[in-house]
């Protein structure tokens, strides 16, 4: 069967999103999804606790701050440290029986892993909504994705609930689970998809920021 999964959202457990867990589930129906991977920054609790408390496909990870750049892991039961090698980061995920991704790997700022991207990943993030800029990064992407013989997701490192959706991966798996989901990444049967978050829904974004910083 195909799911269609935004594969990289952060939740109010990041420091730097809006989206909480209403809003996640709202707007993942609202955009046709069928799953949502909720990937906050060094925190793997928060998407458990999501998991529990709907009847949504939730897809617990993270996004693994490591040394040479973010990584995401789904699927993984235990917190993976922040602060190691790419290297060490994708084997602590696979001990964790995770799935390892290397997201946004060619965007202009601190946190792409670049050159550090390996074969021991099981998937490169070709499609970043919030990439900028966005064409040279999924071309960038797709370029490694061929030389390393990695699977290909999307999703959009979404921060502000309207934007899910713009970025997701079409994933032909066995079953609606997390496991067989995992699975079919692995095997590459899943296809990226997507487009850039229109600018106004940035904007947004930095708007209720400044909001919620003047509140505090
Ligand atoms: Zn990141
Ligand atoms: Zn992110």
């Amino acid at each position: 069967m195909q799911i269609k999964a935004d594969l990289h959202v952060h939740t109010t457990y990041s420091k730097d999103s809006l989206i909480t867990p209403k809003d996640l589930v709202y707007y993942s129906k609202k955009r046709g999804l069928d799953a949502v991977a909720v990937t906050d920054h060094n925190y793997i609790d928060g998407a458990y606790k999501i998991a529990k408390e709907t009847d949504f496909l939730i897809i617990p990870g993270m996004e693994v701050s490591s040394n040479d750049g973010h990584i995401v892991a789904l699927n993984v039961k235990e917190l993976i440290p922040r602060g190691l090698s790419a290297e060490e980061t994708v084997e602590r995920i696979h001990n964790a029986g995770g799935v390892a991704i290397a997201c946004h790997p060619y965007v202009l700022f601190k946190g792409a892993l670049k050159e550090s991207v390996c074969n021991t990943f099981d998937a490169i993030e070709i499609i970043n909504a919030r990439a900028f800029p966005f064409k040279r990064s999924v071309n960038k992407a797709i370029q490694t994705a061929e030389r390393l013989n990695l699977s290909r997701v999307g999703g959009t490192d979404a921060h502000y609930g309207p934007q899910i959706g713009y970025g997701y991966t079409v994933i032909e798996a066995a079953e609606p689970t997390v496991e067989a989901i995992s699975e079919a990444i692995i095997q590459g049967h899943c296809q990226p998809f997507g487009r850039p978050v229109p600018i106004s829904l940035n904007f947004m974004l930095n708007l209720q920021r400044l909001k919620r910083m003047g509140k505090t």
